[in-house]
Parts: C-alpha cells; sequence; structure tokens
C-alpha cells in the first residue's frame, strides 16, 4: 500500500532546475519530509511525463493518503528532457484525485504558476481551491507538520519555512536522498541538482533586481558543508552518479565574507574548496560534478579570490561545465533603472576571469568551464537601443577571443511582489517584432561562430546520450550528460539510450551536427562522407571506389588529410 505519493511536474527556478534528467532539491525534500516523520512509509514518485503517458498511475495516488504536487517554472525555457505541467493540467488531475489530502508546493504555490517568457505569472490565490494546502512556505516544512499533526490540514501554517543551516533540514535532505532511485532518468542519466544555500547578498541593501524572486526566500541561509557532503553521500550510496551544484544564486558566493555588509561579499576560498574536496571524498567516481549560477558581480569585485575559486572548480568538476553569469543587459540605462549586477566592462572582465581558468579542453571534448551569458528583455528602460548595445556587447566578448558556452535570451516574467509586477509584459508586447530580429542576429553572427570556436570541427564529444529519434527528419539525436547540454544531431538511425561518441562536423545555431565516433568509413553513404571537412566530393568518391579501406595508409593513399583519416572505424560489416 502506498501511503504518499509525489507528482512531480517539474520546477525551474533562477536558481535550480527539476527537469529530466534533474531531480530538484525540493522534490527529495518533500521524500525526506515524509521519512523524517513517518519512516515506515511507502513513497511513490511520478513525473507528470510518467502520468501523461500512463493516467492509471493516478489511481495509485488516489489510494494515497497524501499527493504532494510540486510545480512551476520561474524560468521556462523549451525542455527535451520533458514536458513541465501545464495549469490546465494542474486542474484536471487535482480534481481527478478524491480521496488524499492534496497538498501543491513549490514555485507555483510560492510565486505563482509561470506560463511562458513575456507573460506575467497566474497569481497563486487562483490555484489555492484546488488543493487543500498551498505550501506558501517551504513546502518540505509545510509536509512536516502536516505529518506531525496527523494531517489536520487546519493545523498546518502553510508559510512554515526550515532554515538551511538548521540541523532539521540537512537531515531531510539526506533522507530525501532515496527518492531518486524511483526517477524515470535514475540511475545512468540522472542528475541531483544540490542547494548551497539561498537567498540573495542583496538582500541586505533593498535593492534586489527587478525581476528576480530570489528576494522571496530572504536572507543568505547557507547549507553547512557537512549537511551538504552528508546528502551527496547518501546520493552517491543509492546509485546517483551526477551531481550540479545549481540551487543558489551564486556559487562563488557560498559561505563568503561580508554579507550583510557588502553588496558583493568576498568569497570564501577555503570553504568553497572544502566542499569541492569533500565531495570528491564521499562520492570519488562522479560522472558528472557540474555548477550553476556565478554573479559575475562577485568574479569582477573580487579577482584574485574568482580565480582561485574557479582553479578549485577546475580540479574538481568534470569538463563541459557552465558558469552561467545573469548579465541581464548591457544597456548602462536598464542596468541602472532595474538594480541589476553589472555594468558591461564589469561583465566583460568576469567572462575574461572564466575564461583565463576554464577554457582548457576537458576529456570529454568541451572546455572545462566556460561562462554562459543570461539576458534578459521587457525590463524596465529598455529600448531599441538596448538590443544593439547587447548584440554589440557580444559582437565584443567574440572579438576578443573569449568563449561563452550558450547566450540564454529570455523574456521577462512578471511575478507578483517584485518590481516588474506592475510593468508586465508591456514593454515585451512593445517590442515584440524587434526581439525577433534582435534573437535571429545573435544565433547567426554570434552563436553560430562562438559554437564553432568552443567546439571546432572533428572535435570528438564523449559518452552523449542518444535520446530520441526523429523520423521525418531522419535524424537522431544525442546529448552528453550535464550542464546546458550541447545537442548533437546524427543523420543515421542509432539506437536509442546508448552513450557513444560522436564526431562534430557541422553547425546549427545551437547544435552541432554529429559523426558516431570513429566514423563507420566503409559503411556511410555517399552524400554523409561529402559533409566530413575537409574531405570534399572527389575524395568522398575516391572513398566509394576504394571501399572497403582497412587502414589508415589505404585512406591516406587515396587523398584523405592524416587528421581525418585517424576519426575512421575501418572495420569493413
Ligand atoms: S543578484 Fe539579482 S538576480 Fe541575482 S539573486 Fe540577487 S536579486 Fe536575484
Amino acid at each position: 500500500m502506498v501511503d504518499a505519493v509525489i507528482i512531480d511536474g517539474y520546477t525551474d527556478e533562477p536558481a535550480g532546475l527539476g527537469v529530466p534528467p534533474y531531480l530538484d532539491a525540493i522534490q527529495r525534500y518533500v521524500a525526506g519530509a515524509i521519512w523524517y516523520v513517518r519512516p515506515e512509509w511507502q513513497v511513490e514518485y511520478f513525473t507528470i511525463d510518467q502520468i501523461r503517458e500512463n493516467p492509471k498511475l493516478l489511481r495509485v495516488a488516489n489510494k494515497a493518503r497524501l499527493v504532494v504536487f510540486i510545480a512551476g517554472t520561474a524560468v521556462p525555457g523549451k525542455y527535451l528532457g520533458g514536458t513541465p505541467i501545464s495549469y490546465e493540467e494542474l486542474v484536471r488531475y487535482t480534481r481527478l484525485i478524491k480521496g488524499p489530502v492534496k497538498v501543491l508546493g513549490g514555485p507555483a504555490a510560492r510565486f505563482g504558476f509561470g506560463v511562458e517568457g513575456g507573460r506575467s505569472a497566474i497569481p497563486k490565490e487562483e490555484i489555492k481551491e484546488l488543493f487543500d494546502v498551498v505550501a506558501y512556505g517551504d513546502v518540505e516544512a509545510v509536509v512536516l507538520e502536516l505529518l506531525q499533526e496527523g494531517l489536520r490540514v487546519e493545523q498546518v501554517n502553510v508559510y512554515a519555512t526550515l532554515r538551511r543551516s538548521g540541523r532539521e533540514l540537512n537531515e531531510i535532505a539526506r533522507r530525501g536522498a532515496h527518492i531518486a532511485i524511483k526517477h524515470p532518468c535514475y540511475p545512468e542519466r540522472i542528475i541531483a541538482e544540490i542547494e548551497t544555500y539561498r537567498g540573495c547578498p542583496k538582500a541586505y541593501f533593498g535593492r534586489p533586481c527587478s525581476f528576480c524572486i530570489e528576494r522571496f526566500y530572504g536572507k543568505p541561509d547557507f547549507r553547512p558543508i557537512e549537511g551538504i557532503l552528508k546528502e551527496i553521500e547518501e546520493l552517491y550510496k543509492v546509485g546517483v552518479r551526477r551531481i550540479r551544484l545549481g540551487r543558489q544564486p551564486d556559487l562563488y558566493a557560498y559561505m563568503a565574507i561580508g554579507i550583510g555588509e557588502l553588496e558583493f561579499p568576498r568569497p570564501n576560498v577555503n570553504a568553497i574548496h572544502k566542499l569541492f574536496r569533500g565531495i570528491r571524498m564521499v562520492a570519488p567516481n562522479l560522472r558528472t560534478l557540474h555548477i550553476d549560477n556565478v554573479n559575475p558581480g562577485t568574479v569582477c569585485h573580487w579577482k584574485e579570490e574568482a580565480y582561485k575559486v574557479t582553479k578549485i572548480i577546475v580540479k574538481y568538476h568534470t569538463p563541459g561545465d557552465v558558469a552561467a553569469m545573469g548579465i541581464e543587459s548591457a544597456d548602462p540605462k536598464v542596468i541602472k533603472l532595474n538594480n541589476l549586477k553589472v555594468m558591461p566592462e564589469e561583465a566583460m572582465e568576469a567572462i575574461r576571469i572564466i575564461n583565463e581558468v576554464g577554457a582548457n579542453r576537458g576529456w570529454n571534448g568541451l572546455p572545462h568551464l566556460l561562462p554562459g551569458v543570461n539576458f534578459v528583455h521587457g525590463l524596465k528602460g529598455e529600448s531599441e537601443k538596448t538590443y544593439e548595445l547587447n548584440l554589440e556587447f557580444m559582437k565584443e566578448v567574440y572579438k576578443r577571443g573569449y568563449m561563452v558556452r550558450r547566450i540564454n535570451i529570455r523574456q521577462v516574467m512578471a511575478f507578483p511582489g517584485t518590481e516588474m509586477w506592475d510593468v508586465g509584459d508591456a514593454i515585451i508586447r512593445r517590442h515584440k517584432a524587434i526581439f525577433r530580429i534582435y534573437k535571429e542576429k545573435m544565433r547567426k553572427e554570434i552563436d553560430l561562430p562562438m559554437l564553432r570556436r568552443v567546439i571546432p570541427p572533428l572535435t570528438i564529444l564523449r559518452e552523449a546520450y542518444t535520446e530520441a529519434y526523429d523520423e521525418k527528419k531522419k535524424l537522431t539525436y544525442a546529448r552528453q550528460i550535464g550542464s546546458y547540454p550541447i545537442l548533437i544531431a546524427i543523420p543515421l538511425k542509432l539506437p536509442l539510450c546508448k552513450e557513444m561518441d560522436f564526431t562534430v562536423i557541422r553547425y546549427g545555431y545551437r547544435s552541432v551536427t554529429g559523426l558516431p565516433y570513429p566514423i563507420p568509413i566503409n559503411k556511410l553513404e555517399y552524400k554523409l562522407l561529402k559533409l566530413i571537412p575537409g574531405l570534399g566530393d572527389r575524395t568522398a568518391a575516391n572513398i566509394i571506389r576504394s571501399r572497403p579501406l582497412k587502414s589508415l595508409d589505404e585512406a591516406i593513399n587515396i587523398g584523405v588529410p592524416p587528421d581525418i583519416a585517424k576519426h575512421f572505424d575501418f572495420t569493413e560489416n
């Protein structure tokens, strides 16, 4: 008999991702809170995609005593790994579940239901009637109280929170690790999103960025190193091999010195070192250890410390890592009016520092650690000039020879309680046409050449996972497993759910075309052979005529450049 069911509608917040293959911390905390009070309870975990595929799972939920929905994409993007629950689905599924106590938690409960970038969120009050309890505070704290009160909903403080620095939350996190085995991507692909702290250091100065919802988490509240390590150790014990330190507004400010005194507190190099070294001690054979969210302001204000922290990350992590930086705008007027973090020259400096330490290529074919750039549109003071300045800024980044792993362009989603709520989507609507042109320009003029720089032709991308086959386009899609993975399109039908290596041969704006490595030279059709950079029509035709090729020498003798021939697989069948 199942006692409790967690329905994961997926989460995406500025700090924290929970769309497969990611399993966010909140979902695990809820399981941990249940087992903290009721260690004997059987807890099931279903993703919304599993329910769409098999609605009978709702029957299991209907027989449980407690059903917790987790939902809310506060920074919605496009996801290959799953589709977040829609508002209509939330309404439909909650109505179908009648017996158990129903709880809603996550960003949808806390901040309102985000629909899409460029539109305002559905206020949380509208969701209230669908549930017995809507957790306006921390859902794990609310579930904890609910169980301690014997499921008497009227006794529960829906605003309850749990301090990240406290013993209880860290114990809950440790216990909740066990729910990971129920995730559809377990064990190969699952990435456990780890929280190191929450709350922005800017909270002390009353000037949060105009659109940001991190303010609702209050002042920074750090999880102790010990607590984080115990949780990771437990995840590792149950078989999770991929970790991302993604649930914090700025990893470089973990345990920072001068919180409350400085808008950009000094990075605590020792604490970050202890954390990373400790992770490798409790989880020695992690296959992915990535990070997320770095405040460019911290990097450019504390250069020496930022170098040290970046070196620590590069020493302990796995390559292909991204320091996603919310630069948001390169327009000084927008920066000022919205209390953003850095002026363009400061952002440039942060990009330089991360490049200097992180640009070396790792074993999986990707540079170790590169900056990611986030731009937000629709902010106060935005004009046509803003779009020009953003493009100019990125052109300058390219001109200076730096690498950027990805440029994330999004439209603001206004949440109640932020300065942007009154503005809503008015500016976005006004700039709709410019936005489209600008995005296209950014993709063509920056993304494309940048991708060639980050992943030059004939790069071998190791251990990518084949995820889907598009029958119409005759393309298999694969991705390496980690932060902001590059999509590899392969013009062949390949077995799915396999880890393979690929040689990069072509480029899209945000994806590459690859062939399996080593390239099966005796099997490929002429039209695919022609795509291999440096081969051309004539050599491709030579290959066809001389097949089967048996050795590197044979390939070189018919005109294949040696650096290309070394990618070939000479197997005949
Ligand atoms: S620096 Fe700005 S965007 Fe980042 S967490 Fe703080 S308020 Fe939010």
